[in-house]
């Protein structure tokens, strides 16, 4: 993307955050008048549903103007009238403060974030947040008006924010306006001169990066698939649509988008030289660090944490291949891919030096190109292993090991600065009977599907992990059990309202949770009482949330 339209996306941006912010004092003072006009009872349906709806709103347009806050805590009080519509007697307690905590909303309409850092991917940073997350924006093109409602439920239920249109030019436009994350069309659209594939091949070729598209179809022909790879189909879905699948697909693609830039530690002595690598790999969109003394390799792969490390053969005092040999003695450095890069033209001394710990020899002189496709190639390696190391195969969450670890660094961050941190237990309800019934294969993808859910739903900063079989781990920092209450009793009802599909059959399934909070004691027992007030949540029928008693 050039930098004239990043900047007239950002500039539209912060002009679309100016008009919000002028708008919602207003808006305020809506919710307080509705918030006052319950008085005392919470008992009064329609006002209740208004002040659902309003929050709500505020909730998914906060965050995508930026003020993230503001999103956080009307979602929380958009949680705590859901409860009360529901007639939850201990949720309706709360409402002796409810009046305060809208007004004290006011004081988060000042904070909006600053406009995004110019090599924030744009499509991620004017979306909407749900509890503190990002919401990825769709724009879905479905005639269909009762697979669009369902779609645009499931698909919000995962955490998406779709925007439903059924006229082609409406879709347009809005691209045209703020650029969606993804596209969902209807390959046939009636009362339409072109076909789905048609119209978006047509909006591709404008837009200056390509816009992600996945096609849902009744067709499923060569060349309807060929007319969707054309128009530069993510993915195709035949109806009728298997939706965690198709969730599978979006969050493959937003990995890919999301991928952090390459980190990249260049050793060469000759600084012209090194400068000259950093450049050239800094403009393909690397993150590079160089050290012309080889004494501070181990201080630079301490703090740069580097995937990639370029090691020249000829250094003051030392040889290229013992530096490898050096880093190759942490184990933690054992995923760290090196590769040398040398003017040595001997065809012995190049496989030496690969045999002391380097996993590769380029020689200089090195085309620009060249040099960027094979460090390319090998820090994402690099990153893959690194990758199969923490995280576990099948979900992509972390690993037991690893969550264990993020769980004990959140709760000694927590117990630091003094603030609340929650863990979260999660096990699948009578999860025995689903492999039974429909075969592991489908277990696996009620597994896949609550991983996503977790994902798309929790904070960057929150740890998810697969402790084992069907249980997962969640750690919340700055969360007390309250708030973890609120947000995984929201994740537990989001979750059994997924519809999978199997075979002839659709089924659903529930989940038990536990929590245990900072305030429950010693963070070393924390996992352990998160896991009795599961056990509890099984007892008591399942499907619930416990928190420690
Ligand atoms: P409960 O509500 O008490 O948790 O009942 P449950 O049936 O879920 O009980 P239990 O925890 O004993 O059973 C877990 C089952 O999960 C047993 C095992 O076959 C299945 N399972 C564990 N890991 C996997 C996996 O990776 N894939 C699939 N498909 N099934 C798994
Ligand atoms: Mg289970
Ligand atoms: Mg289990």
């Amino acid at each position: 993307m050039s930098s004239e339209t990043e900047l007239s996306v950002l500039e539209q941006l912060q002009k679309l955050r100016c008009e919000y912010a002028k708008k919602l004092p207003d808006v305020l003072t809506k919710l307080e008048h509705l918030s006052d006009s319950l008085g005392a009872s919470v008992a009064q349906p329609e006002a209740l549903q208004s002040l659902y709806q309003e929050l709500h709103k505020l909730a998914g347009s906060a965050g995508s103007f930026g003020f993230d806050e503001l999103s956080v805590k009307a979602r929380e009080q958009e949680l705590i009238v859901k409860k009360w519509l529901a007639g939850d007697p201990v949720a309706a307690a709360a409402a002796i403060d409810f009046g305060a905590a809208i007004r004290e909303l006011r004081d988060y309409t000042t904070n909006a974030q600053q406009a995004p850092a110019s090599d924030a991917p744009i499509g991620h940073t004017q979306v909407a947040h749900l509890a503190g997350s990002e919401r990825n924006l769709i724009y879905l093109l479905e005639d269909d008006l009762d697979l669009a409602a369902e779609l645009t439920m499931a698909l919000t239920n995962f955490g998406y924010w779709v925007e439903h249109y059924v006229a082609l030019a409406d879709a347009e436009k809005a691209v045209n306006n703020i650029r969606p994350d993804f596209l969902i069309v209807d390959v046939m659209f009636s009362g339409e001169a072109r076909t789905g594939p048609e119209s978006i091949a047509a909006l591709q070729k404008q837009a200056e990066v390509p816009l992600a598209v996945v096609f849902i179809s009744a067709r499923d022909d060569f060349d309807a698939y060929l007319a969707a790879v054309r128009a530069g189909a993510v993915g195709y879905f035949v109806k009728p649509l298997d939706i965690p699948q198709l969730v599978n697909c979006l969050e493959s693609q937003l990995k890919l988008a999301q991928r952090s830039p390459y980190r990249v530690l260049i050793v060469d002595d000759d600084a012209m030289l090194a400068s000259h690598y950093q450049a050239v790999l800094e403009s393909a969109g690397m993150r590079v660090e160089v050290i012309t003394d080889p004494r501070n390799v181990l201080d630079s792969m301490r703090r740069f944490h580097p995937e990639l490390v370029l090691l020249d053969l000829n250094l003051p005092d030392c040889r290229g291949y013992e530096v490898a040999q050096l880093i190759r003695l942490n184990p933690d450095w054992l995923r760290v891919a090196i590769a040398y890069l040398s003017s040595e033209s001997d065809e012995q001394a190049q496989a030496n030096a690969v045999g002391y710990g380097g996993d590769d020899f380029l020689t200089k002189p090195i085309s620009d190109l060249r040099l960027v496709s094979a460090v390319c190639v090998r820090a994402a390696r690099s990153r893959q292993l690194s990758e199969a190391i923490d995280q576990d195969s099948l979900t992509g969450l972390l690993t037991h090991a690893r969550i264990k670890d993020q769980v004990n660094i959140e709760l000694q961050r927590a117990k630091r600065l003094g603030k609340p941190a929650s863990v979260a237990m999660i096990d699948l309800d009578h999860f025995k009977k689903v492999n039974d019934t429909y075969g592991h294969a489908i277990g696996d993808r009620v597994i896949r599907a609550l991983a996503q859910l977790l994902r798309q739903r929790l904070r960057q900063t929150d740890g998810i992990g697969r402790y084992g079989g069907e249980e997962f781990v969640v750690i919340l920092p700055d969360c007390d059990t309250a708030a973890a209450k609120l947000i995984l009793d929201d994740l537990r009802e989001s979750f059994a309202a997924v519809t999978f599909s199997a075979k002839e059959a659709t089924f659903n399934v529930t989940l038990s949770c536990g929590i245990a909070s900072s305030g429950d004691g010693a963070v070393e027992s924390l996992l352990e009482q998160a896991d009795k007030a599961l056990y509890r949540a099984k007892a008591a029928g399942r499907n619930r949330v416990c928190t420690v008693a």
